[in-house]
């Protein structure tokens, strides 16, 4: 069959997906960010709209099962904005959920069919599997649903899209997926400009995987220059194919439809005009479109 990338309002030619905002959430709710909750639908599409108005084609939305993930949601904004939406399935890593949340009670083979059924059954399909892990470890629940995307990604050919805690065991993650039948390929690292370190990115870059710099705007924790220099790096030594930018808008503190800031659109509006002045438009086509286009696009299993 013929790679596609799987949005909310069905399959596309990964061509199509154009300039794309690789890690998004249009509605998150956890206990570890009390008071921080987004779910309202009309403000998702507010805040969409400023993405269409920078130029973005795609959004790929990271919120998992349990986290406020709202498939119909999704796909209101998808047809509001016009934007192509691509759903994440999967579960986060341990510390976003209760001790008692029913979905630490499944085993990997139920996590696994519901993955598949989230990916290539009827309704809302999904197009990527998230999976989380803890700083510098997998604890219990991270293993089973590691175990479990993996079967997943074998079942549908979906691509797993990884949260690392501070951009720590990036490496090793995509080793424990290989293991289990994830090549390096379908693996999408996120946050690891948390951890901005040009050599461990350049040896993970070199196993094949994705690396996702997803922290434009984050001033508190570092500047923008910080990330231009880890891009220019990586280019530096070849490996601009295979480096993905997200804004992963994680707060309703920083979303300008709930009051806050920098935006959802901080990353096309303000990151990607910079990028293009200190490394060129060459370098941003290949980081907005053309790595996306590949990064999302597999070929269906079922
Ligand atoms: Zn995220």
């Amino acid at each position: 069959m013929a790679p596609v990338a799987r949005t909310v309002l069905g399959d596309v030619d990964p061509r199509e997906l154009g300039p794309t905002d690789a890690h998004e959430h249009l509605f998150f709710t956890t206990p570890l960010q009390p008071g921080e909750e987004f779910a309202d639908v009309a403000l998702a599409i507010d805040e969409a709209g400023t993405l269409v108005a920078a130029g973005v084609r795609t959004l790929v939305d990271w919120t998992p099962h349990g986290l406020g993930r709202d498939p119909a949601g999704l796909r209101a904004v998808a047809e509001a904005s016009g934007l192509h939406v691509i759903a994440c399935t999967g579960v986060h890593r341990d510390a976003h959920y209760d001790p008692d949340h029913p979905l630490r009670r499944k085993s990997a083979e139920a996590l696994a069919d519901l993955f598949v059924a989230d990916v290539a059954g009827e309704g809302v399909r999904s197009g990527a599997i998230k999976v989380g892990a803890s700083y510098h470890r997998l604890q219990p629940l991270e293993r089973t649903v590691f175990a479990a995307a993996a079967q997943a990604h074998v079942r549908t050919g979906a691509p797993l899209c990884v949260h690392t805690e501070h951009g720590t065991m990036g490496l090793g993650l995509v080793e424990h997926l290989g293991a289990l039948g994830v090549p390096a390929g379908s693996v999408i690292l996120a946050h690891l400009d948390r951890n901005p370190d040009a050599g461990e990115h350049a040896e993970t870059a070199a196993a094949g995987a994705w690396l996702q710099l997803d922290g434009p705007g984050r001033t508190k924790y570092w500047p923008d220059s910080t990330i231009l220099a880890l891009i220019a790096d990586l280019a530096e030594h070849g490996h601009a194919g295979r480096l993905l930018l997200g804004g992963d808008t994680g707060r309703s503190t920083m979303f300008r439809a709930y009051g806050g800031g920098p935006g959802m659109d901080y990353l096309f509006a303000r990151f990607k005009p910079r990028l293009e002045r200190e490394l060129g438009s060459e370098l941003s086509r290949l980081l907005f479109v053309e790595n996306p286009a590949r990064a999302f696009a597999f070929e269906p299993r079922r």
